[in-house]
């Protein structure tokens, strides 16, 4: 049999390719940021609107265990508990980074934690529906009635060591997580929106 050998630029990629998943341009806007406020992506810049409207990768196990990881959900937080503009949850592509991670604020939970929630899906609606008034971090000075689940199953990977989790959640908790999780596949709440007004 005849040995092959690798080109070292060919090994080298795969070896940078192995050591860290993040781009390099992701790395760029995550350590520029360096756990603090991250700039808001809006529908009303052409750039940032084509950046909303596009589907997000998901995240490895070995992304998340990268230093971006961290510092990305942490400027996160910071960016969603903003006074000049606070939310309930936000969604990587509403920093810029094309990631499938989310922040929700639990407003189910005793003290109405933020948590991080990697991957998330949706793995069944409940039967019962109804429209209520949001608003979004990306869509500046409106508001939109919207129809949603008033209770899903949640899927999705641990933070900290990438398990499988899976919670069923009522309220309104389960409508910021429809809306952030339409983030990820490029859908704004204005698509789904009944009635929109301004705030
Ligand atoms: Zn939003």
């Amino acid at each position: 049999m005849k040995r092959t050998y690798i080109p070292l630029a060919l090994l080298l990629t795969l070896l940078t390719a192995c050591t860290n998943g993040w781009t390099r341009s992701e790395k760029e806007l995550i350590n520029s940021a360096a756990y603090s406020r991250m700039r808001v992506t809006k529908v009303d810049n052409t750039a940032d609107s084509l950046l909303l409207r596009t589907s997000s990768t998901p995240l490895t196990h070995r992304d998340i265990h990268a230093p971006e990881f961290g510092r990305l959900v942490a400027s996160m937080i910071e960016t969603v508990c903003d006074p000049e503009n606070s939310g309930v949850g936000i969604a990587a592509p509403q920093v810029g980074i094309l990631r499938r991670v989310v922040v929700v604020q639990r407003m189910d939970k005793e003290g109405t934690p933020f948590e991080i929630y990697v991957n998330p899906e949706i793995i069944s609606y409940g039967a019962d529906v109804a429209m209520g008034s949001e608003g979004c971090l990306s869509v500046p000075n409106l508001r939109g009635e919207v129809r949603r689940a008033t209770s899903i199953v949640l899927r999705w990977r641990d933070p900290v060591d990438f398990s499988a989790r899976e919670e069923h959640i009522e309220g309104f908790t389960a409508v910021i997580f429809q809306h952030e999780i339409d983030h990820l596949d490029g859908i704004i709440y204005t698509d789904r929106a009944t009635t929109l007004s301004q705030e």
